[in-house]
């Protein structure tokens, strides 16, 4: 089946390009999704941690500094552990979206699995009031009987597949979903999110920086919506935190962005 890009208007402002910046606060959910054996391994449960606890505050810190709102996909472990994370973020005025409960991957899980983590991220999300509209899944990874589950519960959007750089329409069950695509390359993870056993590459964040800008002026270029996905435990370490305002200055230097919710920019597209 072909993908069907959404239609937008002008973007808000006269801004050129549409930049979501969005933060998946995995905190110890990512680890402990994969299995009781990391339920000893406190080093790297910790290293989650540091998400929600310590990086958490240096991101609403930045985005508080340039006044500009953002999209926090919280799984429902993390609010029930760190409830305070999601009280910051909804007093800042950011989204709050789904990102399952113990981040499971839905590849790995039967329906009625998929069904509980679900049921459980809205349950948790709920008890702070918030019935998000959008989901991220867990790893980026989706399966057919997710997206018959998202339409079923009612969301308005996912971000997890990647078929367009421009948001575009995916089915759920015969209803409509729109999909704010992300992309590896457009993620904080694969460059600086390393781990014992897993490795990884602790890039250096000039390559990074200059890659986001690269792909953010294409996306200037094409009038398109963009979505950054970063993690407060990569993102919110110092050196990292800096990255990203420099990759926030260049953007407001080189171009005329409006930085958007996931849920506002949902609201403009239309088929
Ligand atoms: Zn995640």
């Amino acid at each position: 089946m072909a993908d069907t890009p959404a239609v937008f208007p002008a973007w808000p402002g006269g801004a050129e390009v549409a930049v979501a910046l969005t933060f998946d606060v995995d905190g110890e959910s990512a680890w402990l999704g994969e299995g009781q054996q990391n339920e000893r391994r406190l080093t790297l449960l910790s290293q989650g941690r540091f998400g929600p606890a310590r990086g958490l505050g240096r991101i609403l810190d930045l985005l508080a500094e340039f006044g500009v709102p953002a999209t926090f996909y919280v799984p429902g472990h993390t609010a029930d552990q760190q409830p305070g994370a999601v009280t910051a973020i909804l007093a800042a005025g950011h989204e709050v979206g789904h990102h399952g409960y113990l981040h499971r991957g839905t590849d790995a899980l039967d329906p009625a699995g998929q069904r509980a983590e679900l049921e459980a991220g809205l349950a948790a999300l709920g008890r702070h009031g918030v019935r998000p509209a959008g989901y991220r899944s867990p790893g980026w990874e989706l399966t057919p009987e997710t997206l018959a589950l998202l339409g079923e519960l009612d969301f308005s959007y996912d971000s997890s597949l990647m078929a367009d750089d421009r948001p575009y329409w995916e089915h759920s069950g015969g209803t409509p979903l729109l999909e704010l695509p992300g992309h590896w390359s457009l993620c904080d993870w694969p460059y600086f999110g390393w781990t014992p056993y897993y490795g990884g590459l602790l890039a250096d964040p000039a390559a990074v920086e200059r890659i986001w800008l690269d792909e953010f002026m294409s996306a200037r270029q094409d009038g398109r919506a963009i979505t950054y996905t970063m993690h407060p435990e990569a993102v919110g370490r110092g050196y990292l935190a800096l990255m990203l305002r420099r990759v926030m200055t260049g953007m407001l230097s080189g171009g005329n962005p409006w930085f958007a919710t996931h849920a506002q920019i949902a609201a403009l597209a239309t088929r």
